[in-house]
């Protein structure tokens, strides 16, 4: 039988971060994925770094572990374009949150003393200052929460990047492989079984996306892994829209190199059906040109869906099974799974390494926590 030192279940970001961040520790693992590379969640994101705007008035543990691995970026694009060729396409140039209701000034100049609180950059644009920054946004706002640091990628080259770049320091990956199940033996993991048959191994790194609860199950483990369908669309502009991204109440537009901004996203949870709806396209379109008159000038580029792996609070899963041997999992990410995979490729790699190297704690997100909703 074959054998490996870690086996990788998923070629998402997630698994393709662990592998990356394994091999740099000179561990060499093995990822399997019973579709392509980046198929699923991964080559569907916008590729939003938003630690600050995704957490809100959060400024607990999701938003320690987002914040920093939002910093781990400048360098990690570096890095990854001189061992994969492939460059991420990482942009820092802020996103913004427009208010175009009263009411709601407070809160969001609540926010913004939050993040100073917790250390981080925020201010408040007045609407002029608004319309001076980006110009085509519609008239009428109140203002905006200006956020320099929350930037992007270019999601599916973040996972190409990773995967490459893991496989030029020893990783192997083998797509069109699925994993059916786990070998367990006096509460030590063996192996994996495969379409492509038994696979020995010291540690199985579970991070299958939102089909992860179904390999956990098996164990007896409700990991209380649930997809979540999310639809966007891309179009492509004679000029820049957008110089930064902008957050409205229904959804968020990010412009991206090469004249394309993507506008996303719906949320429908219980999914695992990938169609695009007109509905949700609809949906979409409507919000962006609420903020966005002059989108409607612009070409239709296409139109996606993927499936996001939420949890019941919230968090990710991150760290070893309580009983199992060998056995980590690392799933759960919702949102901002791009966002924090360099932190996650690290803090696994740690897990499985046996030495803690980031700072962070990772005892919040264990996959036996209780779960308080
Ligand atoms: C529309 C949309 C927009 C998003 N925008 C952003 C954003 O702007 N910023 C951000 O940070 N995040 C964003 N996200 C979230 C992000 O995409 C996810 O959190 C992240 O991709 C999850 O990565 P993953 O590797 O866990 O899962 P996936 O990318 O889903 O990868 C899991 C992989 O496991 C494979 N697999 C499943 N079961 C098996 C098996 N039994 N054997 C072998 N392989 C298996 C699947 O085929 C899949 O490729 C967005 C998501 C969507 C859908």
């Amino acid at each position: 039988m074959e054998r490996y030192d870690v086996v990788i279940v998923g070629g998402g970001v997630i698994g393709s971060a662990i592998a990356y961040f394994l091999a740099k520790l000179g561990r060499k693992a093995l990822i399997l994925e019973r579709e392509r590379m980046a198929s699923q969640a991964s080559g569907a994101a916008a590729g939003m770094l938003g630690a600050q705007i995704e957490m809100g008035l959060d400024t607990g543990p999701l938003f320690q572990l987002a914040r920093f691995s939002r910093s781990l970026f400048p360098e990690l694009s570096t890095e990854l374009r001189e061992l994969s060729g492939v460059d991420i396409g990482l942009t820092q140039k802020g996103t913004l949150r427009t208010v175009y209701r009263d009411t709601e000034v407070a809160h969001f100049q609540d926010m913004i003393k939050r993040q100073h609180e917790a250390g981080e950059k925020a201010e408040w644009l007045t609407a002029g200052e608004l319309a001076a920054r980006e110009p085509n946004l519609r008239e009428g706002a109140y203002g905006a929460v200006y956020i320099p640091q929350d930037g992007h990628v270019v999601a599916p080259e973040l996972t190409k990047a990773f995967a490459l770049s893991a496989v030029r320091l020893g990783a192997e990956i083998r797509e069109f492989v699925e994993v059916s199940s786990l070998m367990l033996k006096d509460y030590q993991v063996q192996g994996v079984l495969t379409s492509a048959g038994p696979i020995s191994c010291n540690h199985v790194i579970l991070c299958a996306g939102a089909w992860s609860g179904r390999l956990a199950a098996q164990l007896g483990f409700n990991l209380g892994v649930y997809p979540v369908k999310g639809e966007c669309f891309s179009v492509v502009s004679a000029r820049p829209l957008l110089t930064s991204t902008v957050f409205s109440d229904d959804c968020y537009i990010v412009p991206k190199p090469g004249l394309r901004t993507i506008i996303g996203a719906t949320v429908k949870p219980g999914s695992f059906n990938r169609q695009v709806t007109l509905a949700g396209i609809d949906q979409l379109l409507q919000s962006a040109k609420q903020v966005l008159p002059s989108i409607v000038d612009a070409e239709w580029e296409k139109a996606w869906a993927g499936i996001r792996p939420q949890t019941a609070d919230g968090l990710p899963y991150l760290g070893a099974h309580p009983d199992w041997q060998g056995l980590t999992f690392a799933t759960g990410h919702y949102r901002n799974g791009i966002l924090l995979s360099p932190a996650t490729g690290m803090m696994i790699a740690d897990v499985v390494n046996g030495v803690a190297t980031t700072g962070v704690d990772i005892h919040p997100f264990a996959p036996n926590r209780t779960v308080q909703v």
